[in-house]
């Protein structure tokens, strides 16, 4: 039952293109901590290269690069013939309105304005994939006869309702969103609670084991394993 969302087995393939050696290796880190492919594109030339070899899910695109800007690139990918939908998010140091405006009327999808935060930029990420792939926006969820609606914020088991807390559901839905993938204590806090120093390891083996009794208890196998030394992973059987 879980060939709806076989494909988050896939990671997304970012291209970065970015100039800055010291920005480069940020993001490259954030975004691969994420489960992201990424691939690096320093120059405008190299960039259009890079995304016909491979047409990458999403680019970060910085506005000021040497040779051309990141806007002519934006304008050349919209042209592209195979390219012209991949989503596109400028990176600027400009903070003018005027500019923002330029940049998302010549096709960019969303923009970020340096210096960022890496929860901010992988946000955005998260949300402009989520908008041009219609099967990583699924108003539902399915895992092995387990139901997760986002719009109802309801779960269910095979049709009977499973009651959570508003964090423990917020676990299960990025476990359910990669079934099969052991997910770090760390990676969980990232997607449930966002960068909080309040919350540790052991609040999120609490929050866990609370999901297992919410989904045993309405009669549903136990969904959850623990993978040592890292976190947990939903099994989809
Ligand atoms: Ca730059």
């Amino acid at each position: 039952m879980a060939q709806a969302i076989a494909k988050s087995g896939t990671e997304p393939h970012l291209l970065v293109v970015e100039d800055e050696e010291a920005l480069v290796i940020l993001l490259r880190y954030n975004l691969e901590r994420e489960g992201y492919q990424v691939s690096v594109a320093m120059d405008g030339d190299d960039a259009i290269y890079m995304a016909e070899a491979i047409e990458p899910d999403l680019i970060l695109l910085d506005w000021m690069l040497p040779g051309r800007s990141g806007l002519s690139i934006c304008r050349e990918i919209r042209a592209h013939k195979t390219l012209k939908k991949t989503p596109i998010i400028m990176v600027t140091a400009r903070g003018e309105e005027r500019d923002m405006i330029q940049g998302l009327k010549n096709g960019a999808d969303d923009y970020v304005r340096k210096p960022f935060s890496p929860t901010e930029l992988l946000a955005r990420v998260e949300a402009v994939l989520r908008r041009s792939d219609p099967k990583r926006d699924m108003d539902q969820l399915e895992v092995g006869g387990l139901a997760l609606d986002r719009n109802s914020v309801e779960v269910l088991w095979e049709d009977t309702p499973v009651a959570l807390s508003l964090t423990e559901l917020r676990l299960l839905e990025v476990m359910m969103e990669r079934p099969n993938h052991a997910c770090s204590r760390d990676f969980l806090i990232t997607r449930v609670w966002g960068e909080n120093d309040e919350v540790d390891f052991r609040t999120v083996d609490v929050n866990i084991r609370r999901l297992r009794q919410a989904l045993t208890e309405s009669g549903a196998p136990d969904f959850v394993r623990t993978v040592r030394g890292i976190g947990y992973a939903l099994k989809d059987s």
